[in-house]
């Protein structure tokens, strides 16, 4: 049976103890042992990334960039080996795993240009014979702490940009999902890293998470909103710099005059792709009374049409609850929910078998006060809430305590216009699905779904790097 243990300080060592990671399609079948790490363990790690810093935030850009455009040629040579690992880990499609193996060498591709784009600014100074000098550094060591649902691509957009701007790292990936977090770590010490600027220790999050956190110069963190207001607490303590990426209850307004063909299929896609199991997923479909049962119509008949089954099955729209404790909490979720009222259009139950198959489930006749429509489920849930006109279903959207990722369907260009600009969420989605694909532009919520700052694209650079400002006094005038 293979053994992974942790990488730190360029060596694998072994950890307290080791834990079986097992696919929730088939929870009998083991995919590996992973060693968790001590506490002095993540301490090790966090002197090797300190020790490895001076080297490696003084390197050469093109030998930063070399690193990085090998790890994500790796990553797309072995897309389909690796991604058929994600989805044996983490229970998405086997469609869906190898494009996020795909996405995540897409990412260390565009990071690899980031040291060469690197620049600054030099300004006339107001002093005779000055000139101002602006330009940015490493921030230092950061510790990235990530989720489950995403096991390989939000270590990869974190440590691509965190390395590429000459910072060392920490990751500690969720212990749900080490496997991809493994063969990150693996490729990246084969592309030429030096000893100690990458460092993986899988653990528990709750043992493992304040050592790593006092020791870092940045945490970035991904995952859910108690943990991260956790996090940040800490961090602030410390003034440490923190930028969290939290959870969702994402709206789909479907107005008037939505194709709504186009309306169920971007519902679709937004609350059941990926098991729903994503911060972006489409939670709330507020769907105009005009319209609501035609809309409800079809998507009831498109979802008895999805197949939900083995994931690595090409014909599977939707593969298994990751965890055995995601399906309980799923399935008191939608308890509750017909508790307090909401009438369930279809699905609702755990399939048979021994995988954590949940069917899709969708609830109507709720209204966005009840819990179903303010907590996020994380699993395939959606509730239909009708509203009376553009307004009405502006203000349903706004009212919660999330603000990540909101999307409208129509026709008009003057009510996507309105949607866009009144909407209070950090992503926007116009006739079209939640996503978060395009690595080349900022990601990230606002408010309670997010903080310090957004990730990839022209964003990273702000996180990740720290401003300086220089005066030099060079006597020469003009
Ligand atoms: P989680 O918060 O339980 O765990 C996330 C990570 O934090 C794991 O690595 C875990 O071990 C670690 N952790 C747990 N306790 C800790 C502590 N006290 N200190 C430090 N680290 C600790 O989240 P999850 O269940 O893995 O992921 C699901 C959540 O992630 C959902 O809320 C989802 O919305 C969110 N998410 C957000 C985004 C985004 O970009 N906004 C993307 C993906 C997932």
């Amino acid at each position: 049976m293979m053994e992974r243990r942790n990488w730190i300080a360029g060596r694998l060592v072994d950890g307290v103890r080791l834990e079986a990671n097992r696919n929730p399609a088939r929870p009998s079948e083991v995919i590996g042992h992973y060693a968790w790490a001590s506490v002095a363990q993540a301490e090790e790690a966090l002197g090797a990334a300190r020790a490895a810093l001076p080297g490696w935030a003084a390197s050469n850009p093109q030998t930063r960039s070399d690193v990085l455009r090998r790890v994500g040629d790796e990553l797309n040579a072995r897309a389909e080996e690796l991604g058929a690992l994600l989805t044996r880990e983490e229970g998405k499609t086997l469609r869906e795993g190898i494009g996020e193996v795909r996405r995540s060498a897409q990412i260390f591709h565009y990071a690899a240009g980031e040291p060469l784009r690197q620049g600054g600014e030099a300004l006339p100074g107001l002093r005779d014979g000055t000139t101002a000098m602006v330009s940015r550094e490493p921030v230092g060591v950061v510790v990235l702490i990530t989720p489950w649902n995403f096991p390989m691509a939000v270590p990869a957009w974190k440590t691509a940009y965190a390395l590429a701007f000459g910072n060392t790292v920490v990751l500690k990936p969720s212990e749900v999902t080490p496997a991809c977090a493994w063969e990150l770590a693996d490729i990246l010490h084969r592309a030429g890293l030096p000893v100690g600027a990458f460092n993986l220790v899988v653990g528990d999050g709750r043992t493992l998470g304040p050592a790593l956190v006092d020791g870092a110069d940045a945490v970035s963190f991904t995952g859910s909103p108690g943990v991260g207001r956790a996090i940040l607490e800490r961090s602030v303590a410390r003034m440490t710099r923190v930028q969290l990426e939290l959870g969702g209850k994402n709206p789909l307004v479907v107005h008037d005059d939505a194709d709504l063909e186009l309306a169920v299929d971007i519902a679709l896609q937004g609350a059941f792709h990926s098991t729903g199991q994503r911060c972006t997923a489409t939670s709330r479909i507020i769907v105009d009374r005009r319209v609501h049962d035609a809309f409800v119509e079809r998507l009831v008949t498109r979802m008895a049409a999805l197949h939900v089954g083995d994931p690595m099955d090409a014909a599977t729209d939707m593969g298994p609850v990751v965890s055995e404790a995601q399906l309980a909490k799923d399935l008191h979720c939608i308890a509750d929910a017909r508790g307090e009222g909401a009438e369930l259009a279809f699905g609702g139950g755990r399939m048979d078998g021994d995988g954590y198959f949940l069917e899709p489930t969708l609830f109507v006749g709720t209204d966005n006060a009840m819990r179903i429509n303010r907590d996020e489920v994380f699993g395939p849930v959606a509730c239909v809430i009708p509203a009376d006109g553009l307004d009405h279903a502006i203000a349903i959207a706004n009212d919660s305590d999330h603000a990540l990722s909101s999307g409208i369907v129509t026709r008009g260009l003057a009510s996507a216009e309105t949607f866009r600009r009144r909407s209070r969420a950090g992503l926007v989605m116009v006739n079209a699905p939640t996503a978060g694909i395009d690595y080349h532009v900022p990601f990230g919520g606002r408010g309670p779904s997010g903080y310090g700052g957004r990730e990839q694209g022209s964003a990273a650079v702000e996180f990740f790097t720290e401003g300086k400002t220089a005066y030099i006094n060079h006597g020469i005038a003009g």
